[in-house]
This record gives C-alpha cells, structure tokens and sequence, in this order.
C-alpha cells in the first residue's frame, strides 16, 4: 500500500496560505493591492496591535457584486487574467487569484462590497476558509475586508512573528511604500486608533517622498529620470550622510509594484559607487517603468521579486542614470555654497575630502571641545584617564621582545592625503588611518561609558528637531529607551517628530539627525554580544563612533596626532577599528631593503 497521499483540501489551502500570508503585513499588502487593482481613490487601512486582532482595509474602488464575492475567495478565482498569454503582460497588483483564499484560510474574515451599480451590498464571513455566513449590508460603493484573529489556526505561525513594534513597522513599511508609488491615492493607516500616515490623494512622487521619508531628508534628494525606447526611470536620491547601514532607505518599484531585486539593488550602489562608506546604503527611491512584456512577476509566492526579459540593459541604464546624477550633484554643490545643507558633505568620501573641510563649520571640527583647555602647545592632553581605561583589556600588540606596541613611542613623520598618518619607529615604517584610529578611540571610550552605566551627555543649547518617516518613528518609539542609556535625551513630538535636547558627550558636533538615525536602524542581529531592546549596543556604539570620528582629508594638528596616538595607547594599543580592520600598515626597514634590492 502506498503511504503517498493526496492531501484535504483545507490542510492543501493551508500550506498554500503559508506561502502567501507569512504575517499581518503581508495580509495588509493583498489587501491595498485588491483595492489599488480595483482603482479605488482612497484606502484606508487599520490595524490593531501587531495585525493578528485585526486588519481592515476600506476601498471606494469597484467593488464585487454577490456573485463575484462568491467567487473572490476560491483559490485561482481572478478577473485579472483570462489565458496563460496574459501572465505574460500583467498590467495589475495581483494576477495569482490567491490572496482572499489564504488570508480566510487562516483567519476569520469578513468581507463586505457593494460595485457602484447598485444600492445594497454584500458580506461574506469566511473562518478557517469555510463560509460561516452571508448577508446583504447597506455601506457605500467600495469594499471592506476585515481580517481578524490572523493565525488562530496556525499558532505556528503566531510563534514566528516578532514583537509588536517590529510587525507594526513592517505593516507600516507596506503603506509608505504604496504611498510612495500611487501618489494619485489617498492612503490613510491607523494603529490602535492613531492616526500613523495620512497622505491625501492627488499628490506627486516627490512631495510623497518628502512626506513619507521625513521632510528634511526629502528636501535635500536629488532628483532623477531618463527615458530610452525600453523603459523610464525616475526617482530621488539621497545625500551621502543620509546613508544608512542598511536597505531600509531603497524604495524600488517597477510598473507600480514594490520589489526587493538584487540586480537593482547593485544598480543603484553602482551609481553610488566610490562616494559611500562600505556598509551604508543610500536612501533613493527609483521607479522603473516597462513595458509589462519585458518583466516577469510570477517568479515569487508574495510577487516582491521580478526578473527582466534583458535584466543587463537595465543595470546598465539604472547605474548610468544614477552615477550622473549623484556626480551632478556632488558638483553642484561642490562650486554652490558647501555647508551642513549641502547634498554632499564628505564623510568618509575620499575625492571629497577637500569639500568636507572646507565645508566644516568650526564646532564641527574634529577634536573641537577636546581643544579647550589646553595648556602647552606641544604637551596634548586626553581625557583623564580613568582607571578602565588603563585596562588593555583587548589585543595589545608585542612586538617580538614581549613589549608592548606603543603607538606614541612612534615618531610622527607626516601625513598623506590627510587620510593617513605616517610614522616610524628605528626599524619599521607605519602607515595609520587616521579615520579607523580615532572610531576606535570613541569607540572604546563609548563602549566602556556604556558599560559603566554613565554615557556623559551633554546638552544641546536648542533642542535639534528631527523628522523621522512613520516607520523610523515607530522603531524610535520602540529603542526609546536603548537610545537614552546612550546618553541621548529626546522626546517624541507629534506623531513623527523627535526633539533631541542632549546627545552623548563624544558625539558632540556631529550630526545628530545621522546619530539618531544611526541607533534607530541598528541591526537587530549578527553583530556584537550585547543586546537591548533587540538591537546590538556594539553596533550603535560603532556606529555612532564613525559619525563622530575625525574624517578621512581632514588635516590634524601635530598635538591632535599626538593625542590620537596617546588615546590609542591608554587604550591597550588596538591594532584593529570597530569593524575588524586594521588601523595600520607596517613596513619593516627589511621589506624596504628587500624591495630596493639592497639585501638579497
Ligand atoms: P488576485 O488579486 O490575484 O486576482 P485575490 O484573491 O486577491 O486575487 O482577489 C480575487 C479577486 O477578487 C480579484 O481578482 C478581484 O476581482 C476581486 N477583488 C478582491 N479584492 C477586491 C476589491 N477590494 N475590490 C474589488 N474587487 C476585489
Ligand atoms: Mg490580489
């Protein structure tokens, strides 16, 4: 007997549902699709805790009579596509006819539609998949889906969603990202009864973009587009110190649809490439536009991936466009008026070193604050040394008579490129990035302040309001807490709006929008031991340390090298930055006559 079996339907529908609907988000991104599909006008989505207790999302489009409500919530039951040519060229959201079936798969959902033809519409209450009910309803043209109790016949699932304020981002990821490419809709979104974006309709990409990723990043993108006989691509970009350490500032869509595609993905850094910080991710939001024969969506359970009939044309195309446009604008404001506002402030941007000095206002000066003080011109001084700074409690090097490695002891010859500093001891030549060195100072002293339980923190003579995108400012909401023990003091404005009124004392001078932004987008995972609020404490640290660290085509002082290298040896002598690199090179006078041929 064979023990293959042909499995019940309602388990079949179920593991289908699995792949479609892996969390509330995904129920609220079917959802707005079926009502953007159905050209609805306005679309107005609630949601109350993390998604599971209820989704509902409230169309004015075209809505279903009876019949066709019957029909929606059949698995393959579509109006987008008639025959297998069409999948060919899918000119709408969805096409799969497999949403309503997997969210009433394993939910209790009620759906309500009335088409604009009639007077009176209709409802459907499906749990578990099985029509439990049905009912005509007075509401007005449109559709209403109502999704509660996500998951309560899966608690698998249940158990593989993360907090509520990750769920919640997600949900609210989803929205900004319609927002974004429909700016002709309006979109309302409420959480627990608060108001979290509301976009009116008949707006445009730009001022949406300025409106969902936060007015003061918005207003400094460049703008973008190009038109070839294959496809158009518009979009804004955003500054260099706008970069964040992850994707969560790409916005990509094609013909309308949110996608996450490497190919562009690599596009887009390749415009960039050369001027970004490895490991930062620009905030640029690009949208592609093709003919639907030259794009295949049905390569994905959930639609998010595409692949290009000539996906080689159109990396060609998105990188040139980008690179253009971001040298455009690095010039323009190169020959303008350089200042904070410019789109380009050179941070870690090697042909922008030059730019970036002259552009520094004096208090942003690295060392600034560090110099009052002083007493002797050649005598720097440092912090006072506390004692767990005398702890090398991390990688001194030894050299081979078991001393240990003294970067003060070294003498300073110079600097090249104001990038790296050149120094020597009697038979050795060091090469130290004055960049990954001082990171690593600020680092140590953050981290060891961190864990000693007092950050300083000094205030800020006005407050610094930030402006956040309503998914920043969930996740703020959320490290709220992890963001003060660093020595920020900041209170929630509005329903987005962040007032800093004191930020930790090594950070001083630098900018505090990328600071807080810096601790709002920190990893969650893979990178140091430590964690709060389910962000890794080494990571914000590292991060905040490079936002505060002298940059690379900065000039240093001799005193300021002097206390770099002093710093570094109160430190234990780090050989290594934050990030693992090595901070210096060293040349030993035997690779030197090795390389001139002076000793075999
Ligand atoms: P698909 O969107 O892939 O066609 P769905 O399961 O999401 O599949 O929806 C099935 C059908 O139900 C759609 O093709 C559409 O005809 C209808 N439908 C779903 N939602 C709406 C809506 N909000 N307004 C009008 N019709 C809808
Ligand atoms: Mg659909």
């Amino acid at each position: 007997m064979s023990r293959i079996r042909v499995l019940p339907p309602e388990v079949a529908s179920m593991i289908a549902a699995g792949e479609v609907i892996e969390r509330p988000a995904s129920v609220v991104k079917e959802l707005v699709e079926n009502a953007i599909d159905a050209q609805a006008g306005s679309i107005v989505v609630d949601i109350k805790g993390n998604g599971c207790d209820l989704v509902r999302v409230t169309d004015d489009g075209a809505g279903m009579t009876p019949e066709e409500l019957d029909k929606a919530i059949l698995r393959h039951a579509t109006s987008k596509i008639g025959s297998a040519e069409d999948i060919f060229a899918i000119k709408t959201l969805g096409f799969r006819g497999e949403a309503l079936p997997s969210i009433a798969a394993v939910s209790r959902t009620t759906i309500a539609s009335r088409p604009r033809s009639t007077d009176t519409g209709a409802a459907l209450v499906i749990e578990a998949g099985v029509v439990t009910r049905r009912c005509l309803k007075g509401m007005p043209p449109g559709t209403t889906a109502e999704v509660a109790d996500l998951f309560f016949n899966t608690p698998a699932r249940r158990k593989f969603l993360k907090t509520t304020a990750t769920e919640q981002r997600s949900i609210i990821d989803v929205i900004a990202r319609y927002a974004l490419a429909y700016p002709k809709l309006a979109f309302q979104l409420g959480i627990d009864g608060r108001t979290v974006i509301d976009a009116p309709g008949n707006s445009s990409h730009e001022e949406r973009a300025r409106s969902l990723i936060g007015k003061s990043s918005a207003d400094r993108m460049a703008t973008f587009s190009r038109d070839t006989d294959m496809l158009r691509v518009f979009g804004l970009l955003g500054r260099i110190q706008d970069a964040r350490k992850n994707r969560s500032g790409m916005y990509v869509f094609v013909n309308g649809r949110s996608v996450k595609d490497g190919m562009i993905t690599a596009a887009i850094m390749g415009g960039y490439a050369g001027v970004l910080v490895k490991g930062s991710y620009p905030v640029a939001v690009v949208f592609i536009e093709v003919d639907p024969r030259e794009v295949d969506v049905n390569v994905h359970p959930t639609k998010a991936e595409v692949r290009f009939r000539n996906p080689a044309a159109v990396f060609g195309i998105l990188s040139s466009v980008i690179k253009e446009a971001v040298s455009s604008s690095m010039h323009m404001n190169a020959s303008s008026s350089p200042g904070e506002d410019a789109w380009l402030t050179g941070r870690g941007i090697p042909q922008a070193g030059r730019l970036a000095e002259a552009a520094l206002p004096p208090h942003l000066h690295p060392y600034a604050g560090q110099r009052q003080g002083e007493d002797g011109p050649t005598r720097p001084r440092g912090r006072p040394v506390d004692a767990a700074e005398t702890l090398p409690l991390f990688g001194a090097e030894r050299d081979g008579a078991g001393h240990a490695f003294s970067y003060a002891g070294l003498t300073i010859l110079g600097s090249f490129r104001n990038a790296y500093l050149v120094l020597s001891d009697t038979d050795s030549l060091y090469i130290l990035d004055q960049h990954a060195a001082h990171e690593r100072v600020t680092y140590e002293r953050l981290r060891r302040a961190y864990h000693s339980g007092r950050i300083p923190s000094q205030s800020l003579v006005s407050p610094r309001v930030v402006e956040l995108t309503p998914g920043d400012f969930a996740a703020f909401l959320d490290a709220r807490d992890l963001i003060e023990s660093l020595g920020f003091s900041c209170d929630p404005f509005g329903e987005r709006t962040v007032l800093v009124r004191a930020v930790p004392q090594e950070v001083t001078g630098s900018d505090v929008e990328g600071v807080i932004l810096d601790a709002i987008h920190a990893p969650t995972e893979g990178y140091g031991q430590d964690t709060a609020g389910g962000r890794k404490i080494d990571a914000i640290l590292a991060a905040l340390a490079c936002r505060s660290s002298v940059r690379i085509g900065v000039s240093l002082g001799r005193e300021e090298i002097e206390r770099l290298l002093l710093d570094l040896d109160r430190l234990g002598s780090p050989a290594t930055c934050p990030h693992g690199r090595p901070l210096y090179k060293r040349i030993t006078l035997g690779d030197i006559e090795k390389w001139l041929k002076r000793k075999p």
